[in-house]
């Protein structure tokens, strides 16, 4: 996974940074609970490609939600 384009990568649905975790190949928004996976290196934004994250992964509140769906 390249760095530089980790650092530009943000959560589609709360434009939040997203937390790269190695060992399952996921970008995690921890606001939403959604992991995003990646395939062939390529990280898939998509929230309905997103796993569902367990309650105890995730943040309770969401940052800076401004009304979107
Ligand atoms: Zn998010």
């Amino acid at each position: 996974m390249d760095k530089q384009l980790l650092a530009m990568l943000v959560c589609p649905l709360c434009k939040g940074k997203l937390k790269y975790v190695r060992e399952s190949g996921e970008l995690q928004c921890l606001y939403d609970g959604l992991a995003y996976p990646i395939k062939d290196d390529i990280p898939v934004m998509l929230p309905e490609e997103a796993r569902a994250m367990d309650a105890d992964e995730k943040l309770p509140t969401s940052p800076g939600r401004t009304g979107e769906i």
